[in-house]
């Protein structure tokens, strides 16, 4: 598996081998190909931004159309940093609203293009091919020490029997061990979630601050909740390095848009 990017009108990422890509697509997107101007260029799929929301929506159609998909496709959340797993079991998109709380939806409902809008924030894509059944994380500080990604599994396994050693998992480009410098808040919190492995998680780099391996917090998760390593894909791309490529929110200081991560079973 590895994110290869796909040289279309619309450039966007495809996980490559995701589970044989037999009746399953991972995306994610660049920060190219929209129409948002300023610190939105171009194309930036949150609402949530300060963007016009015409520009917004219009991004979204033109990322549906490269797609092959309809926008009402789409189902987003109101990601909140929490660690609420959405089931859909019928196909019913929220279209260009986010309308409900949830930072992971798991279902195995096809044409569901599950999304999750991301700049720094790592999205994790889960498959189980056994069951069909797939999942999508949001997952930045917040969402790792709340171990949204085993939430995730979990809520596979209770509904529909998904077995982890099964799983297949895919962690998107977001801030990196490189360039992720944290406060005393983030420190806490990664100790005390992490009171045997912290140590490989925060690397010190002066008074006080510390550069948080987001990457690494996230894989930890996923091996607790019983993942194969040889199954767990990370692109190793960082946003904030990468800004060429990607929208990154603490390199624009917070006003910037969003990418997305999109997984659907076809
Ligand atoms: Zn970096």
């Amino acid at each position: 598996m590895e994110f290869v990017m796909q040289q279309e009108e619309l450039p966007y990422f495809l996980i490559s081998d995701f589970g044989g890509n037999k009746g399953i697509r991972a995306v994610f997107t660049t920060r190219h190909g929209g129409l948002s101007r300023g610190p939105f260029a171009s194309l930036n799929l949150g609402f949530h931004t300060g963007d016009s929301p015409v520009s917004v929506a219009a991004n979204r159609r033109l990322l549906c159309r490269s797609m092959g998909i309809s926008d009402e496709q789409l189902h987003t959340t109101n990601q909140v940093h929490g660690d609420h797993v959405l089931v859909i079991k019928e196909r019913k998109g929220t279209g260009r609203r986010e309308v409900i709380d949830a930072d992971a939806q798991v279902t195995s409902v096809q044409g569901i293009a599950l999304t999750c809008l991301v700049a720094d924030c790592q999205a994790i894509y889960l498959y189980d091919p056994v069951h069909r059944v797939i999942g999508l994380a949001h997952a930045g500080w917040r969402g790792a020490v709340a171990r949204i990604a085993l939430k995730c599994v979990e809520k596979m396994a209770q509904e529909y029997g998904t077995d982890p050693k099964d799983c297949l998992a895919a962690l998107s480009p977001a801030a990196g061990p490189c360039c992720y410098e944290v406060g005393e808040e983030v420190i806490e919190a990664v100790r005390k979630a992490f009171p045997g492995d912290w140590r490989q998680l925060l690397d010190p780099v002066g008074e006080d601050k510390w550069k948080f391996d987001l990457w690494g917090a996230n894989v930890l998760v996923l091996h607790e909740t019983g993942l194969k390593g040889e199954n767990i894909t990370v692109s190793g791309l960082c946003t904030i390095c990468r800004q060429d490529l990607f929208f990154s929110y603490r390199g624009s200081r917070g006003v910037t848009g969003r990418m997305a991560a999109i997984l659907i079973l076809e």
